[in-house]
Order: C-alpha cells, then sequence, then structure tokens
C-alpha cells in the first residue's frame, strides 16, 4: 500500500544482532489487542519501516494519515529497542497535546500491555527544558524588579503579584513543578520570577536545593527511562549546545515532524531589546560600581532611541548609528562581566544575583556579536538574517527588538541531529506536491526523491550525502477522501484583495455556512479577516459564529464541538490544532492561500539565497510554506472513520494560478470540484442526514 523511495550511501547499523525478544508483529499485536483497536495495515507497514531504520541506522520519514495509528507503530519498535539495548529512545512533539496524548494516554497502556513479553515493565519519562520547571530557589530568591511595561501599569503590577502568590500556593502542592500542570496558567512574566535558563541555574552541585530541584528530578528520571518524551526546542537546545541535555540515546523519532524546522529556527533566533540590556544593567549594577553599569545602561538607552525609529522588517545593510550602539552594549556588558569577576565562594543568595545577572550579560553580549558579525561578509549574510520586529500580536504590542535567526537549519540538522542519531521523522503531512523533496532540503537530507521510485541519490557536492542513507514512505490513509471529502476551489472568485475579505467572499462564505447549517472551521490567513467574516456574518446567518480571542482557544473548540449548529473562525493556531470528529465539523472554509507575508523577514530572505543560486525562491520558500499549511488546514476535515464533508478554499488562485497543481497535489485527494452549486448541494445533503 505504500509508496518508498530510498537513497544509497554508507550502511550503518545500530542493532542488527538478534535478541530474544518477541517479534515486532507479536508485540504490536499484543498492543494493538490492548488499547481495543483492529490491525490496519499502515500501522503495521509503519511500525515495520521504523522497527527496519531502528536496525539498519537509516533515517526514515514517514507520512501517515490520521487514523493510521501512527503513536503505536512507532512506540512498540522504540519499546522494544531500547529494552533490547539498554539505551533511551527519545520521542519528540511539537505539541503539549501529543506529549499528553503519549504520556498520560498511550506509554501507560503501552507499559502494561508489554510488561509480560518483555518480562518487565518498560519506563517512561517526560523531559522538557529548565524554564519549564519551577526553580525552588528562584521562588525565595531575588526578584526582579517589574519593566517598565507592567511598573506603569497598576493592573499589571496586581496581577502578577497575584500570580506569584499562586505560584507559591501551587509549589506546595506540585510533585513535577511542570508550567503546563498548572491551570488556568501565569503570565509568562510571572513564571519568569520563578524559573530559571539553564544559563541562570546555579548547578545542581552549588544549589542547596538542588537535592529537591523539580528539573534535576525530571532529568534524572528520564536518564532511566525506556522512553523519552520531550519537545522540538529541547531537542534543538541539545543539537545546538554544547552540554548534553538529553539523556544517552541512539534514535530520535520526531512526531508532528512537520514542524521541526519552525521549532529549531526559533530556538536558534537571539532577540535584543532595550529591555534586555535595561534588566541585564539592572542586574549588574546590584553588584558593581554604578560607573561600570551605567555604561551599559546609557547603550541600551541608545538602543531604545534608535529602534524606535526604526521601520520594522529585514536589515540588509547594518546602518553606521545602531552598529555603533551594538558595539558599544558589546563593550559595556564585556566590561560588567569583567567588573563582576571570576567565581568566589559566595552564599547562596549572592551566587544566585550573580548567575542571573552574568546571564542576562552574556544573553546581550553575545547577540550584540552575532548582529555585528551577520553584517561581516557575504557569505555571513548568507547564514543569519537580522530584522526589526515590532509586530502586534493579540496579547498587545510587543516591544520592538532586534532578531537575529538562521537562514537556514540544513547543516545544524544533518550534522547534530542526522549525524549523530538514527532518526524517525512522521506526520501526517510530509509529502508535498507529491514528494519528499520539499522538506528533506529543508531537513538537510541530500538528494532528490520521488516517491514511489526507488532513487540514487544525487546530492550536490554542497550536500555531504555520502554518510547519509534515508527512506520516505506514505503509508496513506484509513479515510476514503474521494467518497468522504470534497475539494472546493471557487474558481469563479475574484483573487483576494489587500484590504480585507471582498464582498464576493463573504456572500460565498454566507452560502456556504447556510448550506452546512454551521458546522464550519473558519481558517483565515489573519486575525483580520476571521474578525471581519465574524462581524459580517453573525449579523446574516441563524446560526452562532464563535471567533479565536473571545475566549480561551481550547473552550472555543470545546463549545464548536458539542453543538453542531455553530461556527468557529480563527488563524492560525486553528490551522493545525483542532481535531473535532463527527458532525459538528463538516466544512473547512479557507480565505486564501497562505504564503508568507511579503515582508517576512526569513521567508523574503529564505526566498532571495534560493533566488541567488538559481533556484526558483517563490516555489522553493514560500509555495512549501503554504502547501504545507493548506495540507494541515484540510486535515482538520476528516477526523474519524464516519467524518464526510468539504474542504472550500476560496482564492480561486488554487485552481487558476500554475502553482495551483503543486498546491492541490499536497491536499489529500478529495473529489474536487469548482462549482459552489454542488458544493451547496452535499452540504445541504450532510445536514439533513446528521
Ligand atoms: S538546581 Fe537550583 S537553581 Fe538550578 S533549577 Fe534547580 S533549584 Fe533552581
Amino acid at each position: 500500500m505504500g509508496l518508498r523511495a530510498g537513497l544509497t550511501g554508507l550502511p550503518g547499523t545500530v542493532s542488527a544482532m538478534p535478541d530474544s525478544l518477541p517479534s515486532l508483529r507479536e508485540l504490536l499485536a499484543t498492543a494493538v489487542a490492548a488499547v481495543g483497536g483492529a490491525e490496519r495495515p499502515g500501522q503495521v507497514e509503519m511500525a515495520e519501516a521504523v522497527h527496519a531504520s531502528i536496525r539498519t541506522g537509516d533515517h526514515l520519514a514517514v507520512q501517515a494519515g490520521t487514523g493510521t495509528g501512527k503513536s503505536l507503530a512507532y512506540l512498540v519498535p522504540a519499546i522494544r529497542h531500547a529494552v533490547a539495548n539498554g539505551k533511551s529512545v527519545v520521542i519528540s512533539t511539537a505539541t503539549i497535546a501529543l506529549q499528553r496524548q503519549l504520556v498520560d494516554r498511550d506509554l501507560p497502556r503501552l507499559a502494561k500491555a508489554l510488561a509480560k513479553p518483555l518480562k518487565r515493565t518498560p519506563t517512561f519519562a517526560i523531559l522538557k527544558g529548565r524554564r519549564n520547571y519551577l526553580c525552588l530557589h528562584r521562588l525565595d530568591g531575588p526578584k526582579d524588579e517589574p519593566d517598565d511595561q507592567v511598573l506603569f501599569d497598576p493592573f499589571a503590577v496586581s496581577r502578577m503579584g497575584r500570580e506569584v502568590g499562586r505560584l507559591r500556593d501551587w509549589a506546595s502542592d506540585t510533585e513535577v513543578g511542570d508550567r503546563d500542570e498548572l491551570v488556568p496558567g501565569v503570565s509568562d512574566q510571572a513564571w519568569r520570577q520563578v524559573s530559571v535558563s539553564a544559563r541562570e541555574c546555579l548547578g545542581v552541585s552549588r544549589c542547596p536545593i538542588g537535592t529537591d530541584c523539580f528539573a534535576e528530578k525530571a532529568k534524572a528520571e528520564a536518564g532511566k527511562s525506556d522512553v523519552v518524551v520531550t519537545n522540538h526546542a529541547l531537542l534543538a537546545i541539545d543539537a545546538l549546545g554544547t552540554a548534553q541535555v538529553l539523556p544517552e540515546h541512539d534514535v530520535v523519532i520526531i512526531d508532528e515532524a512537520h514542524d521541526l524546522v519552525d521549532r529549531v529556527t526559533s530556538v536558534a533566533t537571539g532577540e535584543l531589546s532595550a529591555t534586555a540590556v535595561a534588566v541585564a544593567a539592572r542586574r549588574a549594577g546590584k553588584l558593581i560600581t554604578d560607573e561600570v553599569a551605567d555604561r551599559l545602561v546609557e547603550a541600551g538607552e541608545g538602543l531604545a532611541m534608535l529602534l524606535s525609529e526604526a521601520p520594522a522588517g529585514r536589515v540588509d545593510d547594518l546602518p553606521e548609528p545602531v552598529a555603533v550602539t551594538l558595539q558599544a552594549i558589546r563593550d559595556a556588558a564585556h566590561a560588567c562581566v569583567t567588573a563582576i569577576g571570576s567565581e568566589r565562594k559566595d552564599d547562596p543568595e549572592a551566587a544566585t544575583a550573580r548567575k542571573l545577572a552574568l546571564s542576562a550579560l552574556e544573553e546581550v553580549h553575545d547577540t550584540a556579536v552575532r548582529v555585528l558579525d551577520a553584517f561581516g561578509t557575504e557569505d555571513a549574510k548568507l547564514r543569519d538574517v537580522v530584522w526589526v520586529s515590532g509586530d502586534i500580536n493579540t496579547a498587545g504590542p510587543r516591544p520592538v527588538s532586534l532578531r537575529v535567526a538562521p537562514l537556514g537549519v540544513a547543516g545544524l540538522l544533518r550534522e547534530r541531529l542526522f549525524g549523530e542519531n538514527t532518526t524517525i521523522l512522521t506526520s501526517a503531512t510530509l509529502t508535498l506536491g507529491g514528494t519528499f523533496d520539499a522538506l528533506a532540503k529543508q531537513w538537510g537530507l541530500p538528494g532528490k526523491q520521488r516517491v514511489g521510485v526507488k532513487a540514487e541519490g544525487t546530492a550536490t557536492d554542497k550536500e555531504p550525502s555520502d554518510d547519509i542513507r534515508w527512506t520516505g514512505m506514505d503509508v496513506g490513509s484509513p479515510f476514503d477522501h474521494p467518497r468522504a471529502g470534497i475539494l472546493y476551489s471557487a474558481r469563479h472568485l475574484p483573487p483576494p484583495g489587500r484590504d480585507g475579505l471582498p464582498p464576493a467572499y463573504l456572500e460565498e462564505l454566507r452560502e456556504l455556512v447556510t448550506a452546512a447549517g454551521g458546522r464550519t472551521l473558519g481558517l483565515f490567513s489573519s486575525m483580520r479577516a476571521a474578525k471581519q467574516a465574524t462581524a459580517e456574518l453573525r449579523d446574516k446567518v441563524d446560526v452562532d459564529i464563535l471567533c479565536q480571542g473571545d475566549d480561551s482557544t481550547a473552550l472555543l473548540v470545546k463549545k464548536f464541538a458539542e453543538n453542531p449548529p455553530t461556527c468557529l473562525f480563527g488563524t492560525l493556531s486553528l490551522w493545525q490544532g483542532v481535531d473535532v470528529p463527527g458532525p459538528s465539523l463538516t466544512l473547512v472554509v479557507m480565505d486564501r492561500i497562505p504564503f508568507p507575508r511579503p515582508d517576512d523577514p526569513l521567508a523574503s530572505a529564505r526566498q532571495r539565497a534560493v533566488e541567488s543560486r538559481g533556484g526558483n525562491g517563490f516555489l522553493t520558500v514560500a509555495a512549501t510554506h503554504a502547501a504545507l499549511l493548506l495540507a494541515q488546514g484540510a486535515g482538520r476535515l476528516l477526523r474519524s472513520m464516519d467524518d464526510k464533508g468539504v474542504v472550500a478554499v476560496l482564492d480561486p488562485r488554487l485552481a487558476t494560478a500554475r502553482y495551483g497543481g503543486f498546491l492541490r497535489a499536497s491536499l489529500p485527494p478529495f473529489w474536487p470540484t469548482t462549482d459552489p452549486e454542488v458544493v451547496r448541494a452535499a452540504l445541504r445533503r450532510l445536514a439533513a442526514a446528521s
């Protein structure tokens, strides 16, 4: 059933020795029976491929549609390998929801079911970055003064006070100190007062509370577990850093792998703001003379002034005044570090203040150096992209800052992930336009692949592919897409405009929502468009329209799932995070093809870099980005075997543009149409039948 492609290179072997454990098929059958399911061909095929990949050391990219049972398909061979070899297997996810599913549901059931055949109970643990755990030492130690934004807002000050109070109460109850267990959550500002980054931590040997430390306990637990569940961010920190943060392992399984590049990029992104400089200066000021600390304060004020006048967007050439200010920040931060001096036998309180100051100073110093270096040579410009960010998000305006991010993470992943572990990547969306090429390139995997064709590697001399072998495999989906779903491209509509949704789009949306009797997930390319559609349709249709931002997203999704004659409109997080099986969701509408914004600094720099090498920047970057999101959005429609419905894309370019074929080939194989009346009739039939 599955389609495969392979590349050749030097063989690698992780575990080719026979062992006395039951076969993979026996263990999988036991696991499937224990969770009350039936064996599915795609699941068996995937489990065997994962098992083979672990045994041979070849990397594997496996696309497995919703309903395949892919978590079992990788967990069973992973557990078998860990038990046979006594080494941890790392499983990385992008979302908390999947982490929870693995740790709270799948792994406990599997551990119980496999204990007998494996002759011991497999163990598992969850591990996140240090910042995710409550730091008991910081809880009682020095707190940062609130930054200016909070200081001048009395409501924010009292809210933060209340939140820190709640954190204290929670600290005496929690057994794991994991921020995600705190419901409802607290603001980032409050959490920062009771947590530390890896740089800020005193180190377990110096910390007076080291033996009770939540982060250390989680790390110790992970170190002796067969399966360690983590997130892409920690995986990236482990790959980027010099210190090992994950336990010893030789196999990494990356679920939700379509998100890997974005997550790794954000971990590798540096940010320099006037606020960060002020915090570093304030922390240093408590330990050194005013004269030295004031140099940093002044340099930070200079940055604040320059950034307040700078237009948001990519910086191609660093203006002289900015370069001078960054040099001043770099030198002043260095002077503060020197003035603080080398390590002394401080009391714990003083050691904490020192560590907090040093880590903030180093952060500011290193980012200033990185931004300056990015303009050093033409080559450097191809490594790092710098931009002024002042984006407005739903939580309010962000302070303006300078950001620096890698143009790509392929080299890093190739060297530090694929070069050091057998890696299995999986997701419902890994092929775009029908092949693994686009994502493989972003991951740093060599060669040109065509799904279904066994191909020799065709890596260029820039890609040291000779020691990397990988296989791409699509195990398909249990859904009958052409029978269960319609892909409707609204060919007759005008192209999308710059100023909100055109009237024709709103009218089309009204007709579709009316025909479906609600039951619509509206995925919009901007919050502005989602709000415009909500305001417009609330007056014109008889069903409730929920809009992202009206309440917590989780609560809105719950209301939407419980009341079929309801619509939920929103933007990016809904494109990937909504799982509503059943008749509450029969229509997914997307307003436009989700290309990156033309002023997106990273996407535009990446596009330009591809073009400078003679490639097609638009297809490689913008169309790939859009295809991935479209496929994720369309994937919201069918969530269970009985689901039926329509994916409607209002943007006519899906049907008319040259790249439309590539985008359509990235979507599940629904029955395609451009006829609105056919679609409305189908929606009316579905509404009547449910
Ligand atoms: S070792 Fe101490 S300082 Fe570090 S995170 Fe744990 S409690 Fe905090």
